[in-house]
């Protein structure tokens, strides 16, 4: 459709013949902004930013299972579990229920790699409008409190990003979701008893096409691998839900790696707390 049209279209008003007071209008929410639109407009409030965030993007998501059926990918889901239930098990074999900092340590080292290959089998999951779909899946490392139904502390999950319309479905209308997102909302929103309780996330990894950035200060600048953007970076640093306390659930010095899906040697290894600056935006001490 030509923008006159779309223009004609928006000037034409119609009303409906019952009273105005029947007629119910949508309730208006204003988008939130990333830390460095914030910026420009003088307003640092990012856990407020943040949370409204969240709340604007709720209808715009939807569930990994639900993906999976709606795309014909259940097999590779159940794949993907399997797999993440093997290395969880094999972390508690070597760590036991409540391992050390040093053995956090060699859990984030050594399953790196395990955690990569989760998000690049997760990039199945993803729902986008374009052809080929932007495809980003990402992988996360955490530790919970221990039940006695299950006594492993260890927790690995893995998402997709989406850019849906309300009605769940792909289009060019919809908002996006990242495939991190989807990892912090399993935190704040368990969606089964092993996603409770999560305390301390310890690494994300993150696998897609490297592209160039498109909201922070260094808009238009190539990277070498594509980095959680500036809806996630706010996110893990500001979310009250996961970054606020004496120990937050996502710690400035969480790990994350991203690797370019097209060169999986080429990656790059950050920290939650310096994300921010990478992309030339000032993080908001508060
Ligand atoms: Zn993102």
């Amino acid at each position: 459709m030509a923008d006159e049209e779309r223009a004609g279209l928006g000037g034409e008003i119609r009303f409906p013949s019952e009273p105005a007071s029947s007629l119910e209008l949508p309730p208006v929410i204003e988008k939130p902004m990333t830390v460095a639109e914030a910026e420009l407009r003088g307003l640092p409030y990012m856990q407020d930013i943040v949370e409204k965030r969240n709340v604007f993007k709720k209808p715009y998501r939807i569930s990994l299972a639900d993906r999976a059926e709606a795309l014909g990918e259940i097999e590779k889901l159940q794949e993907l579990q399997k797999r993440a239930e093997e290395v969880r098990s094999l972390l508690l074999a070597r760590t036991g229920d409540k391992p050390t900092p040093e053995q956090i340590e060699w859990a984030r080292d050594t399953m790196r790699g395990e955690l990569l290959a989760l998000a690049r089998g997760a990039r199945a999951f993803t729902m986008h409008h374009r052809v080929p779909p932007f495809r980003v899946g990402a992988a996360m490392l955490a530790l919970r409190e221990v039940s006695e139904k299950d006594a492993n502390p260890w927790v690995i999950m893995f998402s997709a990003n989406t850019k849906v319309d309300d009605d769940k479905k792909a289009t060019k209308e919809g908002e996006k979701w990242c495939a991190e997102q989807y990892l912090m909302d399993r935190i704040t929103e368990p969606t089964c008893p092993g996603e409770e309780g999560i305390k301390k996330v310890i690494a994300f990894a993150v696998s897609g096409e490297a592209r160039s950035d498109d909201v922070s200060a260094l808009k238009g600048v190539e990277q070498i691998t594509l980095t959680p953007c500036a809806i996630c970076r706010d996110r893990m640093n500001y979310d009250p839900e996961l970054t606020t306390g004496e120990e937050p659930i996502i710690p400035l010095t969480t790990e994350v790696v991203s690797q370019d899906i097209n060169n999986l040697g080429i990656q790059k290894w950050q920290k939650v707390g310096e994300m921010h600056g990478f992309h030339g935006e000032r993080r908001e001490e508060d």
